[in-house]
């Protein structure tokens, strides 16, 4: 069966424009777009005059930390970066076990499904509960019914055995879906960052992704601790420490970048990377600004496990280009959000972040009746000022319905919360001992 939305606002990203019309959807896709009319049978929605949105991809989470809203206070207050790492988010991460995994993902995919956003890149860590690990977040994504671009965070902070463990994790979930191409999961090879990798450690990654001809995921310059670390300790810049060993590779995904230099920017533009921007935890972890107005690579939006509105994500990255005086146009900030989707889009083999034919049926119908004019030339206007995450109405994802009248229809909502905060109980009571 066939559904026509109808009476529609379609505001596209990518390229940014806006047409009045409707949409048929049918197999998973966008198979008409402009004047549609139903034929027998068809599903039709009246949306309204309202604007219809193709669905947000996250361009960099951790939905391992979803569980960590109110978490108890660490033992101390973090005085800088590292310590914000090692006091919150190392022992979090060692609290997490396969339940408290899965409940992350199924927690952190219904927040993302009310915001309208339908794909996460996500990078996860668990470091007493490796192998299998992708598989449980998988599985939480998957109720929920959204799409996932995923991998495990490599790192030697747990020495050689937890090394290892993080790419045969790795390798095991990107064989899965190199087996199964079914446009819901794709792979990544994950790495933490730099500074917590050793050589040997970098140079297994680059080999990893070559081997899948995929791109490392990594966190790089987050802050400037990554930088100093690398020319301290390996007597080489960040960038062409992480070139020596295969990490840039034209499908790698950067995140932060927030510290780099003229010429490493220069070199990440001219190798075509993809830079991941963070803006609210880049504020949140006081790590500063990193220079979006000079970068001149693909730039997603990510909102680095801070949850998924990327409605808030977009109109906290304006608000922080204009105080951070980067010189950046507003087309320029929702061309991130269409960013994200490209490189989802390149990893899961569909086309995301479009409301062209042919493209998935990740659909937002919001309730949003703009009360000024809309059209192509402003509808940036009504993205960053207007539109936010209240207005998420019904939530499509491949054709199917995963969220009507803001109710989520995809899984059981109130008993995923209430088995959440049981399980969040006992891991916090784990985490009090580390
Ligand atoms: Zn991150």
């Amino acid at each position: 069966m066939a559904i026509v939305l109808n009476n529609a606002i379609l505001a596209d990203i990518d390229p940014i424009g806006v047409e009045t019309g409707s949409l048929r959807i049918e197999g998973g896709k966008i198979v008409a777009r402009g004047s549609v009319s139903a034929a027998p049978g068809d599903e039709t929605i009246d949306c309204g005059g309202a604007v219809v949105l193709p669905g947000m991809v996250n361009g960099h989470t951790h939905l391992y930390s979803a569980l960590a809203v109110g978490m108890p206070p660490p033992p101390r207050m973090p005085g800088n970066f590292l310590e914000i790492l090692q006091l919150i988010w190392w022992r979090l991460d060692q609290a997490l076990d396969a339940e408290s995994i899965e409940l992350s993902a199924k927690i952190g995919a219904i927040e993302a499904l009310h915001c309208g956003t339908t794909t996460l890149i996500d990078h996860h860590a668990s470091p007493n509960a490796i192998a299998g690990s992708l598989d449980w977040i998988e599985r939480g994504i998957a109720a929920v019914g959204l799409r996932g671009v995923l991998c495990y965070e490599t790192t030697d902070r747990h020495g050689k055995d937890g090394r290892f463990d993080g790419l045969a994790e790795n390798r095991r979930f990107l064989q899965k879906c190199a087996a199964s191409k079914d446009g819901r999961f794709a792979g990544l090879v994950g790495g933490h960052a730099p500074f917590t990798l050793d050589d040997d450690s970098l140079g297994f990654l680059g080999q990893l992704a070559e081997s899948f001809d995929c791109g490392v995921h990594i966190h790089v310059a987050e802050d400037p601790c990554d930088e100093e670390r690398c020319r301290r300790e390996h007597h080489v810049d960040l960038i062409t420490r992480l070139d020596r060993h295969g990490l840039l590779r034209p499908r790698s995904l950067l995140a932060h970048c927030t510290h780099l230099d003229e010429a490493a920017i220069e070199r990440v533009r001219s190798i075509g990377l993809t830079i991941a921007h963070n803006t609210r935890s880049n504020m949140n972890n006081a790590v500063g600004y990193a220079p979006v107005g000079k970068f001149k690579c693909p730039i997603l939006l990510g909102t680095d496990g801070i949850g998924a509105d990327m409605f808030a994500e977009a109109r906290s990255a304006w608000f922080k280009s204009r105080d951070g005086h980067a010189g950046i146009s507003p087309q320029r900030v929702i061309g991130m959000l269409a960013q994200s989707a490209r490189r989802a889009s390149d990893s899961l083999g569909v086309t995301l972040g479009k409301l062209h034919t042919g493209a998935a049926a990740d659909i937002v119908v919001t309730d949003y009746r703009p009360f000024t004019p809309v059209q192509s030339d402003n509808v940036v206007g009504h993205l960053l000022f207007g539109l936010a995450a209240r207005h998420v109405r019904h939530v499509l994802i491949g054709g199917q319905f995963a969220m009507r009248d803001r109710a989520i229809i995809s899984c059981p909502e109130a008993q995923i919360r209430d088995a959440a905060r049981l399980a969040t109980e006992r891991m916090w009571q784990r985490l009090a001992a580390i």
